[in-house]
């Protein structure tokens, strides 16, 4: 049996900023992790959204082999099956607005999970947490109501007063500690992978610095995202593990197909002399709404466990980071205060909620929804509009420039109901982020009311 102020199970990108976290301010830290080496079940590449640089700031020291800063991105929008040609393409880069530095530098940073997770899990061990591979958590141990430890396959024992379970979509440890069972069948998404090795040298000469693709279409949808020696494809917007069922296949493995037979795809596996490395299919929690059953006594889970990648692009390892240093800083505060209690971790939970993770919960279903409404027609109608408003006001070789700029205003006329379905999503999600800044404005009109009042009074003695 082994001693410890901290039990963190899982080596992924959340169990490491949260040791790195707890190791940083003292605490006595253990990572069990199931794999030969931190990130052995992710082989595929990812990207890592700025807001990692902006808020973990050992980020900016980030070097792997297959990093690759992401300036520019295509957006493909296909022509509705059986072509697989682009109807439009956009190219996308960082936007100019940005309230922080790194994100007008580069979209998001492309590399390989496995050198990531294992760069992170280094971070955790320099700062002095003890890295335990090859361990599976199989159990937790409890003291009443509290969990004090935990229990690998070979029945060696882990106790400490907190432990962070960040064991990823399926978390045992959850089902263990019966917070759940198992994710409802609309909560959660399988994503299908498939993954290309090619020479470096021709894809840093076919594909520059455009290293996403976005692909969207009437029942069609995607990304490829592009490494220093190979890219990944990956599925439509996430369709439910219910989803799936209702529809008898697995609609994320039969994306990953149809995209690849896409002509950009097919040019860049010519070009890059690409050979298929790895097909993949990952679980990933999909919720509308946050999810508040992430604690008891003694435990907190982060990250994929505690259900966070945001419900619109799948995006989580920032979630999982920020969501587990968390975690670790209210494990840290627990020792100085000595409670334990299923009351004390209560803060984690409430603190998330109103962090920027929780706040991509605060649209609910409309987000998630929104997304899937990519792979409609009516979108595809939006850009194919877009592309003949645009063509016919600049660009028309067909006619003379002037008849062209005619047509203009009827193809806008024809894009009311697209933009009106836009609308649909758009104001909800806006109106509920924007509810606090309404609130605090209306606040603000009613404390300077009296004096707008005042000002209005005629001046005494008046007439
Ligand atoms: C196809 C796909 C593409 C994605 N692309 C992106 C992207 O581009 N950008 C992005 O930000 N996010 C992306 N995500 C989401 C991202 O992968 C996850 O949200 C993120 O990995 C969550 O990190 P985590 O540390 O919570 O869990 P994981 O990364 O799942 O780590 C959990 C770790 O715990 C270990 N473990 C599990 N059970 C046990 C146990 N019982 N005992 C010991 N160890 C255990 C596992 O081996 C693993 O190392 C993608 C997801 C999928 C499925």
């Amino acid at each position: 049996m082994s001693n410890y102020d901290l039990v963190v199970v899982g080596g992924g990108p959340g169990g490491s900023a949260a040791a790195k976290e707890a190791a940083d301010a003292g605490l006595k830290v253990v990572i069990l992790e199931r794999g030969r080496f931190c990130g052995e079940k992710n082989s595929s590449g990812f990207g890592l959204a700025p807001k990692a640089a902006r808020d973990f700031d050992y980020i900016k020291d980030l070097d792997v082999p297959s990093l690759w800063p992401t300036k520019f991105g295509v957006m493909h929008i296909v022509e509705p099956t059986p072509s697989n040609s682009d109807r439009l393409t956009w190219g996308l880069t960082p936007p100019k607005r940005n309230s922080y530095p790194q994100a007008s530098e580069y979209m998001v940073q492309m590399m390989y999970r496995p050198e990531f997770d294992q760069w992170m899990a280094d971070k955790a061990t320099s700062a002095g947490a003890e890295l335990k591979l090859a361990t599976l958590a199989h159990d937790v141990i409890k003291d009443g109501e509290n969990i004090v430890g935990v229990v690998d396959h070979h029945g060696n024992e882990y106790r400490a007063p907190v432990v962070i379970a960040a064991d990823g979509a399926h978390s045992l440890m959850a089902n263990k500690a019966g917070i759940r069972k198992r994710w409802d069948k609309d909560q959660i998404v399988v994503l299908a992978t498939v993954d290309f090795e090619a020479d470096p040298e021709r894809i840093a000469e076919y594909c520059g610095d455009t290293n996403v693709n976005i692909f969207m279409g009437p029942d069609r949808g995607g990304y490829c995202t592009i490494c220093r020696d190979g890219f990944h494809i990956g599925s439509r917007p996430a369709k439910t593990l219910q989803n799936e069922i209702d529809a008898g296949r697995n609609l994320s493995t039969r994306s990953v197909i149809d995209n690849v037979q896409l002509d950009f795809i097919q040019r860049l596996i010519k070009a890059t002399r690409a050979r298929p490395r790895e097909f993949q299919l990952h679980f990933l929690p999909w919720l509308k709404t946050f999810n508040e059953r992430i604690y008891k006594g003694g435990l907190m889970l982060t990250g994929d466990a505690a259900g966070v990648p945001e419900p619109f692009m799948a995006e989580g390892v920032w979630q999982a980071m920020y969501s587990s240093r968390l975690a670790a800083q209210v494990a840290v505060r627990a020792h100085q205060d000595s409670d334990f209690s299923k009351e004390y971790f209560k803060q984690y939970m409430e603190e998330l909620k109103v962090s920027p993770v929780g706040v991509d919960f605060t649209s609910g279903t409309v987000l998630r929804d929104f997304f899937s409404a990519w792979t409609s027609q009516t979108f595809y109608d939006l850009f194919d509009n877009l592309a003949d408003a645009m063509f016919y006001s600049m660009l028309t070789f067909a006619e003379p420039h002037a008849h062209g700029m005619l047509r203009v205003p009827a193809i806008m006329v024809d894009m009311i109901p697209q933009l009106l379905f836009m609308s649909r999503y758009y104001f909800p999600i806006a109106e509920e982020a924007s509810r606090d800044k309404i609130k605090g404005f209306l606040a603000g009109t009613k404390m300077m009311a009296p004096m707008l009042k005042g000002m209005m009074q005629p001046p005494a003695g008046g007439e």
